[in-house]
């Protein structure tokens, strides 16, 4: 039978058929096949499986993911992928129109991860009900800027109760991820509309574990309305790992058809002469403010190229 992998400890998984949750061994010869990562299933991941009784099963089979995200393997096995969560459906970038401040920086670090990891993703506007006309200008030409990309925008307020049933309708049969920094107002929402998850924010798991050397888990939460919250500690890290310096322009979709026309090739369009990218942020074809994220990742890729040595 069908089965979704709600929980992964490493040699037991919680996983949910129909209404019912059973507890899952897998295979031998899973280990051994998947050499490139270091758990052979992962959150979110659709198997089937065999039933032992009504609450045990063995897992002997893996469909095709349709993406994932991963980081990098802890310690020793660190030349391995570490899949925290597959098949994501949506990724929600959990932003506040201020307190804490609304951050372009940390969305379009995340836009980044979600386009290397083909996760379809938007931003989660929350905090409406502090509007001021001030920071409605402010925010207008980021919020058009990220809508015309494709990313939607849901304005949202837990404390109002604004865009709330839109925000279940987004949700509704899908696996979802929300990220946010601390204070957007994750916990918020998710207490709005499903009451009864005990969610971790991955920012409360990040500072509670860090040095302890306690392995966080991810987990899906089934929503009373269909679907999953996929708890991922620690999203921020994931995803931008291995990525070379030349390869970013290529995670910024609107910079995809001008990269190529560069005098240099490879291009990073930071120094370059006679660059596309750059005369497309000078002609406004590209929002100079997404051009400053773009530089900031940069630097951050080129001093972990530095600092591995290569
Ligand atoms: P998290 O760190 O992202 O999980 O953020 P919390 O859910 O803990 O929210 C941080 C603070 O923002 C809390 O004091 C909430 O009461 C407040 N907050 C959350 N949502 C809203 C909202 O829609 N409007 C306003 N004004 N405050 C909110
Ligand atoms: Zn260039």
């Amino acid at each position: 039978m069908k089965a979704t992998v709600l929980r992964s400890t490493g040699s037991e998984y919680r996983v949910k058929s129909g209404d019912t949750i059973y507890t899952a061994r897998i295979k031998g010869k899973f280990r051994l096949a998947e050499k490139k990562s270091t758990n052979p299933i992962a959150v979110g991941d659709t198997v089937e499986m065999d039933l032992l009784n009504d609450t045990e099963s063995v897992i002997h089979h893996i469909y095709p993911r349709k993406n994932k995200l991963s980081r990098r393997a802890a310690g020793r096995r660190a030349n391995l992928e570490h899949i925290i969560a597959a098949n994501i459906d949506f990724a929600w970038c959990v932003q506040a129109v201020q307190q804490p401040k609304f951050n372009p920086g940390f969305i379009d670090r995340f836009l980044v991860m979600t386009e290397i990891a083909k996760i379809p993703a938007g931003i989660l506007l929350n905090k409406v009900d502090l509007w001021t006309d001030d920071l409605e200008a402010e925010l207008k030409t980021f919020i058009a800027s990220y809508e015309k990309l494709g990313y939607p925008v849901l304005r949202v307020s837990a404390e109002a109760n604004i865009g709330l049933d839109a925000l279940k309708d987004a949700l509704t049969d899908k696996i979802s991820v929300l990220s946010g920094p601390s204070g957007a107002g994750k916990s918020s929402l998710l207490n709005a509309i499903a009451p009864t998850m005990k969610i971790r924010t991955a920012e409360i798991s990040e500072s509670t574990q860090k040095g302890k050397h306690t392995t966080t888990y991810a987990e899906l939460h089934p929503l009373s309305f269909g679907g999953y919250i996929a708890d991922t500690p620690g999203l921020r890290e994931f995803g931008i790992y291995d990525l070379h310096p030349d390869d970013l322009a290529g995670f910024f979709p609107e910079m995809r058809q001008f990269h190529q026309s560069c005098r240099y090739q490879p291009c990073t369009h930071d120094h370059e002469p006679h660059c596309a990218v750059k005369e497309a942020v000078e002609n406004g074809d590209i929002f100079i403010e997404r051009y400053v994220s773009y530089l900031s990742i940069l630097d951050g890729l080129k001093q972990g190229l530095k600092d591995r040595g290569r």
